[in-house]
């Protein structure tokens, strides 16, 4: 049987007698295992990390990003595997995993800059002959903990940013999909990165508590749910650390009476269904205003039950399976609740016929109207692919119900109107806006915001955040008098 390792110091190692079953969601078939790391697995990859640090430290940052210009080579060539590889354990379709991967490349293209990105501040003369000026540097050893939705891509919104930078890491990836960081170390692999350097450790609530009490480890990356989020920012500042901890989401979308029609429930399909509804960007609540709902919710139907559902490798498959069977009947009895708290069910996906379909863990695209916005499921981060509407009157209280939500990911508004956008972009309380588009994912030079219960920390993964977490800043005030210089 396959099985996920750890790669520890340049070597691949199968230590761990703990292991768990690794499943092909979109087929219900055990695909393989994974290991479970052990606090001693964990430390022996921070020592490895610890022991690589001082010389990748002192390597010149013109010659460390040699090795990410190889490995973006390496990932650009091997993108159909590993596209394939996410599609299996993931359940997503094969553009969507291609698609996660050309933003994971983007970021080690971005990380490439680091030797104009870590360039710092100067000042000559802040009193007569002295001189003031800023380095940043490298923390030491750094590690991310990931979720199972973005399996190549998120690992990548730090790891390029934080060897660039000069520090030593460690990747856990989630327990559910260990295979795609398998393929992506074996390509780290044949980048050559030096021993150390990068390392891999499979595992899952023993080795993050591992990674959170561990003394060498100076900072924590971390992606999933908000719970766990919470849990990882409290323990890492308890053992005093830097964290970033980005939690979940319920991202709602403003759909003003002056939008188009037609291209709207378009772009508004795709957002809510891609992935299954399994993204942190997914929107989740459509908030009709005025006469939109009359003009949108046929519009909306029709957009979803044209989606085909199906397995995520075959090429005409729209909307792939959710990840496990407990998720799925988790997200089938959240549209039982969301019912029972007033709203109207108008599409139902969880009536499947065919083999596929009721081999894997699949559920059509379903559409509750009528949300109740004081019910429990408005508040609950379904993760699945559900649209919930909500009717209203005015932008002023659609806006409301954007902020009344416990999380802060994204929101967008679908408008023609200058000064409706504006409003909005003013007012809404979310690390992520966007303006007649579905799905507000930065490009890799901008910050992955989000506020409120989607993330614990001050610094965000990507671009000039990632380059300003996994370092330090040293202040250096110095004065060089003639006097005490050798005369020539
Ligand atoms: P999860 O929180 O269950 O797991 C994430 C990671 O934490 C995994 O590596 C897992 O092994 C570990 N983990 C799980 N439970 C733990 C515990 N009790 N103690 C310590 N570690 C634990 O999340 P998931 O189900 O893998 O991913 C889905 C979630 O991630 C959703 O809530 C989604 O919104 C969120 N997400 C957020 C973003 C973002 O940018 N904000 C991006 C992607 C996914």
């Amino acid at each position: 049987m396959k099985l996920a390792r750890n790669y520890i110091d340049g070597q691949w190692v199968t230590q761990s007698s703990q292991r768990l079953k690794v499943v092909d969601p979109g087929k219900d078939e055990i695909i393989g295992e994974v290991v479970l790391s052990s606090e001693e697995e964990v430390h022996h990859a921070v020592i490895s990390a610890q022991s690589a640090f001082p010389s990748w430290r002192a390597t010149p940052a013109t010659e460390r990003i040699q090795y990410l210009f190889k490995l973006k080579v390496l990932l650009d060539e091997n993108i159909e595997s590993l596209a394939r590889t996410i599609t299996i354990e993931c359940g997503k379709t094969i553009a969507e995993s291609k698609g996660e991967l050309k933003r994971a490349i983007e970021n080690v293209e971005v990380a490439c800059g680091i030797p104009m990105m870590m360039q710092s501040e100067f000042s000559e003369d802040i009193s007569s002959g002295i001189d003031e000026f800023m380095i940043r540097q490298p923390l030491g050893v750094a590690a991310c903990i990931t979720p199972f939705n973005f399996p190549g891509m998120i690992p990548f919104w730090f790891l390029p940013y934080a060897v660039a930078c000069g520090n030593t890491y460690l990747v856990k990836p989630s327990e559910k999909v260990p295979f795609t960081m398998q393929k992506v170390f074996e390509l780290i692999e044949e980048a050559g990165f030096p021993k150390g350097v990068l390392n891999l450790v499979n595992g899952g609530k023993e080795s993050v508590d591992a990674i959170l009490r561990h003394p060498q480890i100076k900072a924590i990356s971390f992606v999933g749910s908000s719970d766990v989020a919470q849990y990882i920012y409290s323990e890492s500042a308890k053992y005093g650390k830097r964290v970033q901890a980005q939690g979940g989401a319920k991202n709602p979308v403003i759909i003003l009476p002056d939008a188009d029609i037609d291209v709207t429930s378009k772009i508004i399909s795709d957002s809510v269904y891609g992935c299954a509804g399994q993204r942190c960007l997914a929107t989740s609540t459509v908030i009709t205003v005025g006469e939109s709902k009359a003009k949108m919710i046929d519009s909306l139907i029709d957009s979803a039950s044209n989606k085909i559902v199906g397995y995520g490798l075959d090429e005409n498959v729209e909307m792939g399976s959710l990840i496990t069977e407990e998720s799925k009947k988790r997200v089938y009895s959240l549209v039982d609740k969301s019912i029972a708290e007033g709203g109207k069910l108008v599409l139902d996906g969880r009536k499947l016929s065919g083999s596929i379909l009721m081999s894997g863990y699949y559920m059509k695209p379903t559409i509750i109207a009528d949300v109740n916005p004081d019910g429990e499921v408005f508040q609950t981060e379904i993760f699945g692919p559900v649209m919930g509407i909500i009717s209203i009157e005015t932008i002023e209280d659609a806006i409301k119900i954007v902020n009344s939500g416990r999380y802060g990911n994204a929101a967008s508004i679908f408008t023609s109107s200058g000064s409706s956008a504006r409003k909005f972009r003013y007012e809404a309380n979310t690390g992520n806006v966007g303006i007649n588009i579905g799905i507000a994912a930065p490009m890799a030079f901008f910050p992955f915001s989000g506020w409120r219960e989607s993330f614990y920390g001050d610094l965000h993964g990507q671009g000039k955040h990632a380059v300003e977490f996994f370092t330090q800043t040293k202040v250096v005030i110095e004065r060089w008098p003639k006097e005490w210089s050798r005369k020539f």
